[in-house]
């Protein structure tokens, strides 16, 4: 169902779990499989320092959480929102039509983190 690339990046994620002194924290789910992602990150001058992420879902939740985390590592706040689920799939070499609601998730929870940060910096408690 999975090709070899989408499996490796299931079996051995890169980024798991959490960073120290997150300043960007998100969290999305969907329903259909009841994956849940939740993303951290470390955003200094706005690069993404530090990007971890921890999911229970499918493999096709886990795996493009893996790559997408990835692929916005030392990129900029504009470069990760520009990142678009359909980049992460293709990144990861497809996923099964009925596994694309998952690759969703990845984009969501980095929209969400950042989200998070720029609210955080606009309070001025960016620590
Ligand atoms: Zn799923």
């Amino acid at each position: 169902m999975y090709n070899e690339k989408v499996m490796k990046e299931f079996i051995s994620p890169s980024n798991v779990g959490e960073v120290k002194n997150a300043n960007a924290v998100g969290e999305v789910g969907n329903a259909s499989c009841g994956d849940i992602m939740k993303i951290s990150m470390r955003i200094e001058n706005g690069i993404i320092e530090e990007v971890k992420f921890q999911t229970y879902g499918c493999a096709a939740a886990v795996a493009t959480s893996s790559i997408a985390t990835k692929m916005i590592k030392g990129k900029t706040i504009d470069e990760a929102l520009a990142i678009t689920n359909q980049e992460v799939v293709e990144e990861l070499g497809g996923l099964p039509a009925q596994k694309i609601h998952c690759s969703v998730l990845a984009e969501g929870a980095i929209k969400a983190a950042i989200k998070n940060y720029l609210e955080n910096y606009k309070m001025g408690n960016n620590a």
